[in-house]
């Protein structure tokens, strides 16, 4: 259907997992920063709408099919907070993932439950008035830890825990979270859909 997509994020952490999983597949993922595209207003309440706004924003600036991605991390005992205001949740200029991460642990000091997920929700479009958006979701459950472990990954990882493994997503190596994570799920998902529309 097409071989070069631009990633409408200027998110390095997203880049960095975009370009490896997409690699395999001989697609070329170009980043919004070649197009000098500016970062998009997300002023919406749903994954979904921020997803599209942003996709259809850089299919726009390049005249290239767009894949945005809108993800974060929901805390069901503080009502599904960070949510899409994950990347901004403690506010400040520039967006701190230090900052958040102290955040979210001072949030849930006082919480028994410390149950999270992140969220991905992936929207391609192949032209900017494209009427069929292609898209897809993925989800991955974790605790929320205190204490950061890791040095891997970007954003909340270092405090991400997976009972499963023992470790944060930050102690994961790149290759196990892009094999595991709600990003890779979201894109398998997105892949399938992209192969049954052929
Ligand atoms: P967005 O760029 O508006 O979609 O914001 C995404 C934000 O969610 C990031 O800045 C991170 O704070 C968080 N996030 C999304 N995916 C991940 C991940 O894989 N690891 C850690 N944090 C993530």
């Amino acid at each position: 259907m097409f071989d070069r997509i631009v990633l409408a994020s200027g998110n390095a952490g997203k880049l960095r997992e975009f370009v490896e999983m997409f690699d395999p597949l001989g697609y070329e993922i170009l980043p919004q920063s070649q197009f000098s595209i500016p970062e998009c207003p997300e002023p919406y309440g749903t994954f979904v709408e921020n997803a599209l706004a942003k996709a259809r924003h850089a299919a726009k600036n390049s005249g290239l099919p767009a894949l945005a991605d809108d993800s974060g991390i929901c805390v069901p005992a503080l009502g599904g907070a960070p949510g899409v205001l994950s990347a901004r949740y403690a506010g400040g200029n520039p967006k701190s993932d230090t900052a958040n991460n102290a955040k979210l642990s001072a949030d849930l000091a006082d919480c028994s439950d410390k149950s999270c997920y992140y969220v991905c929700v992936l929207v391609l479009l192949r032209h900017e008035n494209d009427p069929q958006p292609v898209i897809a979701e993925g989800f991955w459950h974790g605790q929320w830890r205190n204490q950061a472990e890791g040095t891997n990954g970007f954003g909340y990882d270092p405090h991400f825990y997976l009972p499963k493994y023992g470790l944060t997503v930050a102690q994961l190596s790149e290759k196990m979270k892009n094999a595991e994570s709600h990003r890779a799920q979201a894109l398998c998902e997105l892949l399938r859909k992209i192969e049954m529309s052929h």
